[in-house]
C-alpha cells in the first residue's frame, strides 16, 4: 500500500477529495465526511479569499481550523474558476503575463491582479497541504498558437509559484519533512509537442504532484483515456500525479492502474443533488486492486455500479436500503430494517427538506470511499 507523509501525517493512496470549494462539501459538515470514511477535501483559493477573506482566515488559524476538519486539504489555485469567468464574459477581466487582471466595474476602472504569488500566499494562509500553482488553462478548442502560450505562461507561472512557495516555506517555519507540497499542472490540451515541452520544463523546476491539466475530453465530448495515459508517461514512473477534477467510479480506477494517486470530483455530491445514486451490484468488500484490474482489462468496470433515480415513483413504496452493499448511514440496519429506506428519501425529496441533500450525498461520498478502499486492498 503507497502511503505519504504531509505535514507529519500519514495518508494512504489512492485518495478521493471531494468538492469543498466554500469550505464545505455542500450539505455537509466535517463529522460527515468523517463518518464516510473520507480523509480529504478540495477547496478553492479564490472562492475561499473572497468569503471568508483572507483577514478572517488568518485570524481563526486557517480552513482547517475553521472546519473543524483534522484531514487533508487540498487547494486549487483559482485560476480554473477565473478562466472559466473570463472566458465566457471578456467584459470580467483578462490574462496578462503578470497574472489575471480583473475588473470590478463596469467601465474596467478598477483593477485587481491576481498573481501565481497571490495564489501560493493565499494558500499558506489557508494552511492547505497539497497547494497548486495558478496555471494557464487554454479552452478546448484553442489552436496551437493559443497552446503553446498557454504552455510557456504555466512554465513560467510555476517557475514564480515555486519561489514564493519556498519563501512562504522560510516564512512559516516549516522544514523539508514536515512541509505542505507543491502541484504544478501539465497543460498543453492534446497536443503532444506542447504537453510534453509542458512536463518537461517543469521537472526542471521540481515539483512534488504533477497535475492532469486541461480537458480529459475529446473532440466527441467522451473521457479520452489515451490523453490522460500519455500525460501520465510524460512524468518518472514513481511521480506523485494528480487527475485534477476526475471522475466517475468508472474513470477513477482506469486512472489508478495509469499511475494517477489523486481525485478530487465534484460528481457524487452534485448527482446526488439531482437524486442519482450509486449502487454497488455485488460487495465491494470483496473487490481488491487485483480483481478491479481484472475487471479495467477485460473492459467490464460498468459491471460494479447501477444508477438508482430515487425521484422516480417505483420507490415511494421501496423500503429496502438504497444499497445493500453499502454500509453509510443510511444503509446501516438496525433490527432488518435501513436507518433511512428509498421509499424515505424518496419522500424527503419529493418534499423538498434539505435533509435529503445530506443524506443522497453521504450515500454517493461512501460508495467512493468503498472504491478507493478497494484499490488500496492488494
Ligand atoms: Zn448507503
Amino acid at each position: 500500500m503507497q502511503k505519504i507523509n504531509i505535514k507529519g501525517q500519514n495518508y494512504q493512496l489512492p485518495i478521493y477529495l471531494p468538492d469543498a470549494t466554500l469550505g464545505v462539501a455542500r450539505n455537509l459538515d466535517s463529522l460527515d465526511l468523517l463518518r464516510v470514511g473520507l480523509e480529504g477535501v478540495m477547496v478553492n483559493t479564490y472562492h475561499l479569499i473572497q468569503k471568508p477573506g483572507e483577514e478572517i482566515l488568518k485570524k481563526v488559524g486557517g480552513i482547517k481550523k475553521l472546519m473543524n476538519w483534522s484531514g487533508f486539504v487540498s487547494s486549487d489555485s483559482g485560476g480554473f474558476q477565473l478562466f472559466s469567468l473570463i472566458q465566457k464574459n471578456p467584459e470580467l477581466g483578462k490574462i496578462t503575463d503578470e497574472g489575471i487582471v480583473l475588473y470590478n466595474g463596469p467601465k474596467k476602472q478598477k483593477k485587481t491582479l491576481f498573481t501565481p504569488e497571490d495564489s501560493i500566499r493565499m494558500q499558506f494562509t489557508l494552511g492547505s497541504d497539497v497547494m497548486i500553482c495558478l496555471d494557464d488553462f487554454s479552452p478546448p478548442a484553442a489552436n496551437e498558437k493559443r497552446i503553446q502560450e498557454s504552455v510557456e505562461r504555466t512554465i513560467a507561472w510555476a517557475g514564480r509559484a515555486k519561489i514564493e512557495f519556498e519563501r512562504q516555506l522560510k516564512k512559516h517555519g516549516f522544514t523539508a519533512e514536515n512541509r505542505p507540497l507543491l502541484l504544478a499542472p501539465i497543460q498543453g490540451h492534446n497536443h503532444p509537442k506542447w504537453r510534453e515541452f509542458c512536463s518537461q520544463e517543469l521537472q526542471k523546476i521540481g515539483f512534488d504532484i504533477y497535475g492532469l491539466g486541461g480537458w480529459p475530453l475529446d473532440e466527441n465530448g467522451k473521457f479520452d483515456y489515451s490523453f490522460c495515459h500519455k500525460n501520465a508517461e510524460l512524468t518518472p514512473k514513481d511521480s506523485l500525479r494528480f487527475a485534477l477534477g476526475v471522475g466517475t467510479p468508472e474513470n477513477i480506477v482506469r486512472l489508478f492502474f495509469m499511475g494517477y494517486q489523486f481525485f478530487d470530483c465534484v460528481l457524487p455530491t452534485r448527482d446526488a443533488r439531482h437524486q442519482r445514486l450509486y449502487v454497488f451490484n455485488s460487495n465491494p468488500l470483496e473487490l481488491d486492486r487485483e480483481k478491479l484490474k481484472l475487471l479495467t482489462t477485460e473492459n467490464k468496470l460498468d459491471e460494479i455500479f447501477a444508477h438508482l433515480y430515487i425521484g422516480k415513483g417505483q420507490f415511494a413504496t421501496d423500503t429496502q436500503a438504497v444499497s445493500e452493499f453499502c454500509d453509510c448511514p443510511l444503509c446501516q440496519k438496525k433490527l432488518g430494517q435501513p436507518q433511512v429506506s428509498r421509499a424515505y428519501l424518496h419522500h424527503l425529496f419529493k418534499i423538498g427538506d434539505g435533509s435529503a441533500f445530506r443524506l443522497a450525498s453521504l450515500h454517493n461520498l461512501r460508495t467512493y470511499t468503498l472504491l478507493i478502499e478497494a484499490l488500496r486492498r492488494a
